[in-house]
Order: C-alpha cells, then structure tokens, then sequence
C-alpha cells in the first residue's frame, strides 16, 4: 500500500510521543495503572465497569481485574455493586485519585500540543478522531466517544436542572459533565 510519506512521518511521531508520555513510573502508577485511573476520570456512569475498561484498552478482563485491585490497594478507586444491576461492578474515583490525576504525565504532552494555536489544535483533533473511528472500524471496537457527540444525545434546556440533558437509548437524564464523559453505548451523530 503506498501511503503519502507524510501520514507515515506523523504515524511515527505519534508513536514516539505515546512511548514518552508512558516513559517511567509517575506518581507511583505503572502506565496501565494510569490508563485505568484516566478512563475511570473520564468515562460516565453507565462506563465505569471493569468489562467497559477492558473494551476500552483492548486487553482481557484478568489482566484490568489486576490492575484495578492494586489501584483499589492504593487508595485510588472505588468499586462496588451496581444499583441498575447487582452482578455488575461500578468503578469510581477517590478523592486521593481524582488529586493524583493532576500528576498525570500525559498532562506533559498535552502541555506541548497547547504551543500550536487553537484552529491548529482543533484541526489535529478532528484529523485524529478520524483516524482512531477508521481503525475502530477496522478493528471491531467501540468508539467510546464523548456523550454529545452519541445520535442518542438529546440536548436540554439548562437553566436550574442538573440534568438537563436526556440519553434516548437508555432512557437516562444527563448532566452537563455527563455530556462531556465518554461512553461505551456511544454510536456517532451523523455530520
Ligand atoms: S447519549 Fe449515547 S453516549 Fe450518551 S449516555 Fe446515551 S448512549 Fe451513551
């Protein structure tokens, strides 16, 4: 397959940043203990299971089951029995890992990518959301996108509500934040 040598270049680069933004053990955490505590920050209440988590990275559920229970030794999440479904587990943050989060080293690279202006961010978003939904695609996984970016989002009136917002597929309210979490039911709004 001949590819224009500048996607090839940017695959490169972004492999590179990835292996720095991973480098040692920061905080503590081992960088599969990060990605867990990053999606448990990141994804909403109906995500923030362990089957969800090991979707999300691609890796089995023995493996994520380990990393949780020393995340949980270390004071970092919470996981207890769901109130929509008492066999399943619901994750949550701790204080003491929602304050570790400001450590995360992948806040570096972030840092870095904030040098270039906001249409030039906002371009290379997009650019790679495309990429990541094409090799989804390819591969058979969930997107995991953002909630109001989901064709199930139904955006409300916010004034006082807290929960403005409606999810059509699960017939769930939703806040604000709730829109802005990633989520495993999530399927792409039409452009
Ligand atoms: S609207 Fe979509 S992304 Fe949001 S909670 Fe519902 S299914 Fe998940």
């Amino acid at each position: 397959m001949s590819l224009p040598l500048a996607a090839v270049e940017a695959a490169h680069l972004i492999d590179r940043l990835d292996r720095l933004a991973r480098h040692g053990e920061a905080g503590g955490l081992n960088p599969a203990q990060w990605e867990a505590l990053r999606f448990v920050a990141r994804a909403n209440r109906f995500s923030r299971t362990p089957a969800a988590l090991a979707e999300y990275l691609g890796s089995t559920r023995g493996t994520v089951s380990q990393t949780l229970i020393m995340l949980e030794k270390k004071g970092y999440v919470t996981r207890q029995a769901s109130v929509r479904d008492r066999r399943s587990v619901v994750l949550g943050l701790t204080p003491f890992g929602q304050r570790t989060l400001g450590d995360d080293p992948i806040l570096a690279l972030a840092s870095g990518l904030a040098t270039a202006g906001t249409e030039d961010l906002a371009l290379l978003v997009e650019s790679l959301r495309s990429a990541l939904h094409a090799m989804i695609a390819r591969n058979g996984g969930r997107a995991f996108g953002a909630c109001h970016t989901c064709r199930h989002f139904r955006h409300g009136d916010e004034g006082t509500d807290p929960l403005p917002h409606r999810c059509a597929l699960l017939g769930e309210s939703l806040s604000d934040a709730d829109s802005r979490a990633i989520c495993v039911e999530h399927q792409q709004a039409a452009a």
